[in-house]
């Protein structure tokens, strides 16, 4: 098992009273697509967000290349190489597609050179948004705006891109497409942590995963532990 690069370690997060997240314990390697499945609510979003400096865990460390990122202000965690492209795309619907993937690169805009070739990458990996770059975001379809959400995490130019729940609303041949992207981003060498319900379309990428149930890690294993659980296949995979 090589070392970590993200490594969460009794992590809770707390809203009020309420333990959203209860001593979670994870990890993802370099090169890596490690799954975190989860029903409505199970806490996966609130993890990601603990992990991107938007939420404080009350305990607990998280570690990215071996530096303690948990206090850490969300823009500098960005820029550390953790990207994160939230559950409901969170797109600036009236901007263009350009102006959109333009935003995912603020905290390189001293590089302006280097924010077109991630422009130019993210367009060869999804070739409709440079046909739509003048357009605005809230006119594409859901699968389009859902891959301008993940090109917009792209122009960060992370090492880890957390990916929450890019099948929600998606028809499945979209998200048959969305998928191939996950595959062809983690070829290019960013590692992908990936949040989802979808457990059937997520299991065919991952190496790895979590199950997360009421804010605890209730089961972790490879892609054929997770695949063979009868509870994995009953609650996720509906057969
Ligand atoms: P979903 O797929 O619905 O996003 P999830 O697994 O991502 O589910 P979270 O969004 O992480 O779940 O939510 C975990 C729990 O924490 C839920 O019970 C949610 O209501 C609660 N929660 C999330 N954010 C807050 C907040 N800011 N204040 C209070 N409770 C919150």
């Amino acid at each position: 098992m090589p070392e970590p690069m993200l490594e969460l370690k009794g992590v809770s997060v707390q809203f009020g009273s309420f333990l959203a997240l209860r001593k979670v314990s994870v990890s993802v390697a370099e090169g890596e697509i490690v799954v975190l499945l989860g029903a409505n609510g199970a806490g996966k979003s609130t993890l990601f967000r603990a992990v991107s400096g938007l939420e404080r865990p009350s305990e607990g460390t998280i570690h990215f290349d071996g530096q303690d990122i948990s206090r850490l202000a969300a823009h500098r965690i960005v820029r550390e190489g953790v990207a994160h492209a939230p559950e409901g795309k969170h797109l600036f619907t009236e901007a263009s597609v350009r102006k959109n993937l333009l935003l995912g690169a603020y905290v390189r805009r001293k590089d302006p050179a280097g924010v077109q070739e991630s422009m130019e990458e993210v367009f060869d990996l999804f070739p409709m948004l440079r046909a739509k770059a003048g357009d605005a975001a809230g006119t594409l379809s859901g699968g389009q705006q859902q891959m301008l959400s993940i090109g917009r995490a792209l122009m960060a130019r992370p090492r880890l891109l957390l990916l929450d729940e890019p099948s929600l609303g998606l028809a499945p041949l979209v998200v048959e497409e969305v998928f191939e992207s996950i595959l062809e981003i983690n070829r290019r060498g960013t590692a992908v942590f990936l949040a989802e319900q979808n457990a059937h379309a997520a299991l065919k990428v991952a190496q790895r995963g979590y199950v997360i149930e009421s804010g605890s890690v209730a089961l972790e294993g490879d892609r054929d532990t997770l695949v063979d659980n009868p509870e994995v296949r009953r609650a996720y995979i509906g057969v």
